[in-house]
């Protein structure tokens, strides 16, 4: 998987990239990422990258040269992503969709944002959640997080990602490790039994009541089978505990 990000800080992105996970997978080649300077693209001898709004209105906005010819630059790739607050809301589903290309270009905005016309020149608008950041470096790096540890080699073992929240539509099972009893507080007992099928059942069930408690609203889209939906209906009736 190939990555190019597009910023004004490149020197944001940089350390994220050169420790744990994200340095290995780059050393094995299981990744690719490219940084460019926005900065490059800027026409005049003071290298401006911004203007005032047409309209009037406090902050800067990014020139919509500056972002298309950086696009232009980083092409041909599968998609062009622009991070921005008013985007479609990043999801684990997303995720898995992206992991299957092979280079996501991501332009990471400043200021007041880019020229509108730039959305005309990608794929696709992001956001991560409903808030402002001060810059799309942050979001760049979430995508690239999510994405990334979906490629094939990157955290090791697979089985993992097939357990995280949200990945059949549920929350992940609360997990422990040692010591058994912590400030008086003891791991679930069947976690100690060695009996694999009562664990699976376990964490299957504390999954669902977890989703049910924190997240009702996942179960209507969540693949769930039939022993599942008993034991949710069993729940209810229960009041939940
Ligand atoms: N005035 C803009 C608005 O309200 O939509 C906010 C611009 S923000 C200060 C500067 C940059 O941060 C944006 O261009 C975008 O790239 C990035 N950004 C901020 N919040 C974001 C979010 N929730 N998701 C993705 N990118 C975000």
């Amino acid at each position: 998987m190939r990555y190019t990000i597009l910023t004004l800080f490149p020197s944001l992105i940089r350390p994220w990239l050169s420790e744990s996970l994200l340095e290995k997978a780059l050393e094995k080649g299981l990744i690719e990422v490219r940084i460019k300077d926005l900065r490059e693209f800027a026409k005049d001898k003071h290298r401006t990258v911004d203007d005032a709004p047409y309209g009037g209105g406090p902050g800067m906005v990014i020139k919509p040269e500056v972002a298309v010819e950086a696009i232009e630059w980083a092409l041909p790739a599968d998609e062009v992503i622009l991070l921005s607050p008013a985007g479609e809301v990043f999801t684990q589903e997303m995720a898995r969709a992206l992991a299957r290309k092979s280079h996501l270009v991501l332009l990471s905005g400043r200021y007041e944002g880019f020229d509108a016309r730039v959305e005309r020149f990608v794929s696709r608008v992001v956001s991560i959640g409903d808030y402002v950041l001060m810059g799309g470096e942050a979001a760049a790096l979430v995508l690239l997080e999510a994405t990334a540890r979906l490629v094939p080699g990157v955290i090791g073992d697979e089985r993992s990602h097939e357990e995280d929240s949200f990945s059949r539509g549920l929350l992940d099972f609360p997990q422990y490790t040692r010591p058994s009893v912590f400030r008086g507080l003891e791991v679930p007992r069947v976690l100690l039994s060695g009996n694999h099928r009562a664990i699976e059942r376990f964490r299957r069930e504390e999954a669902l009541r977890k989703t049910l408690l924190l997240r009702p609203e996942l179960l209507a889209k969540a693949h769930l089978g039939q022993e599942e939906v008993a034991f949710l209906a069993e729940l209810d009736r229960d009041g939940y505990t």
